[in-house]
């Protein structure tokens, strides 16, 4: 987890200005982009349309006096293609094939719209007409880039395609006028250009964040999920531990009595491991316990079975459903598979390799019964069974 942190530490602060997004990470960026795209689409969708009916409504009320003849025309036509542009614009950035190139898209349709507002800003015969068109070719290079968020390079390409008519401006004869047309075009473009680049800029930060911060959650989470089971496990033996096994023991009693259905309990204990420990020593016993443990595990096969240890070397095993046939048949089976072990111990007084006495507790829950009454039978029962001289099995019915 350290680690994940650190790699994004160090890409957020060696960060230069513009500096681009690692290429491993570029494909949920752009991922992010658009769906960000997607966001402002929804949002402009019909913005779009709305400002521009406000634009044309606003020429046709206080320019009325200079609207007639050729300058009629030509602005009515400038305003046909640059509805129809922005009509298809917002066609295709609902259609999802075309969607995720619109950074490519975008800025042909942005060019084209301003280049057809410079060309007519040259060609109307009204002063202050020609003037409004310098204002509204700026108003939309201010839109069309800022309110898209379009990356730098894509604002760029729209508007040097937008600007591509004042290469004629040797030609015209308002050259003054085009000069100063070009002039603003200019400033505007720049001033824009910076506004999006720290625009941008601030996106590519924010994104690192953000990936950083859901490294480290997934992370947080994985790790949640693992501290979680390693809370039900035994440290030395991998098995459930004592709190799993008492939650398990209670869940299954009152199922158990529910169904009236028969619940089985084994405890088992291992022989005179205390002078195991003594001979082998401790780690040598810790070794021992294990094995046990995995000769325990596997025993246990029906997915309700659960296999626990109950503490030091005892262990039990909880078998929902079970009668006290089914129970001693299994007992005998942990005892032949220990067994199989040939674990030596010398010291032990009752074989020359480790051996279990297994207690067995058997009942179907009724009345006043707790849970208790099961793990105290099958407590008895082992104590039987190491009464009876150890390595051996006791069955015990409860009620
Ligand atoms: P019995 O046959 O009557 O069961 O005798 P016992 O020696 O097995 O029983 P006792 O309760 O006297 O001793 C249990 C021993 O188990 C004592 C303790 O040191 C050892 N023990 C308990 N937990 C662990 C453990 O995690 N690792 C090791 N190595 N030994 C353990
Ligand atoms: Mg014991
Ligand atoms: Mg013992």
């Amino acid at each position: 987890m350290g680690d994940l942190r650190n790699d994004f530490d160090q890409l957020l602060q060696q960060r230069r200005w513009l500096d681009p997004i690692p290429a491993e990470l570029q494909q949920a960026y752009r991922a992010q982009r658009l769906e960000e795209f997607n966001r402002l689409v929804r949002l402009w969708g019909p913005l779009l349309p709305i400002s521009f009916i406000a634009f044309q409504a606003f020429t046709l009320v206080f320019y009325t006096p200079e609207l007639h003849g050729p300058d009629l025309r030509l602005l009515l036509w400038t305003e046909g293609v640059t509805g129809a542009v922005l009509m298809l614009g917002l066609a295709v950035a609902h259609q999802p094939a075309w969607r995720p190139s619109y950074e490519r898209w975008i800025p042909w349709a942005l060019g084209l719209i301003l280049s057809v507002k410079v060309v007519a800003g040259f060609q109307l015969a009204s002063t202050l007409l020609a003037i409004n068109q310098v204002y509204i070719t700026l108003l939309v290079v201010l839109i069309g880039t800022l309110s898209l968020q379009l990356p730098m390079r894509a604002c760029v390409k729209g508007c040097v395609l937008g600007g591509l008519p004042f290469l004629a401006l040797p030609w015209i004869s308002k050259l003054h006028y085009g000069l100063l047309f070009f002039g603003h075009y200019l400033l505007t473009a720049a001033v824009v250009m910076f506004v999006v680049a720290m625009r941008e800029d601030k996106d590519r930060m924010m994104f690192l964040q953000s990936m950083r911060f859901n490294r480290e959650r997934q992370e947080v989470q994985r790790l949640n999920v693992e501290l979680a089971e390693l809370a039900r496990k035994d440290g030395l033996t991998g098995l459930s531990n004592r709190r799993v096994f008492d939650e398990a023991l209670r869940g299954e009693w009152d199922r158990a009595r529910r169904q009236r259905a028969s619940l089985a309990l084994l405890m088992i204990d291992v022989d005179h491991f205390k002078r195991y420990n003594d001979r082998y020593g401790h780690p040598a016993g810790d070794h021992c316990l294990s094995e046990i443990a995995a000769a325990i595990g596997g025993v246990v096969r029906r997915p309700g079975d659960l296999a626990a240890r109950y503490g030091g070397e005892e262990f039990v095993i909880l078998l929902p459903g079970t009668n006290a046939d089914g129970a001693c048949e299994l007992a005998a089976r942990l005892m032949d598979k220990v067994d199989a072990l040939r674990l030596p111990h010398e010291a032990s007084l009752t074989a020359p390799f480790v051996t279990v006495s297994i207690g067995v507790a058997v009942c179907v829950p009724l009345g006043a019964m707790t849970a208790q009454s099961l793990t105290d039978a099958a407590d008895a029962a082992l104590y039987e069974a190491k009464a009876a001289g150890r390595h051996t099995v006791h069955c015990r019915t409860v009620g």
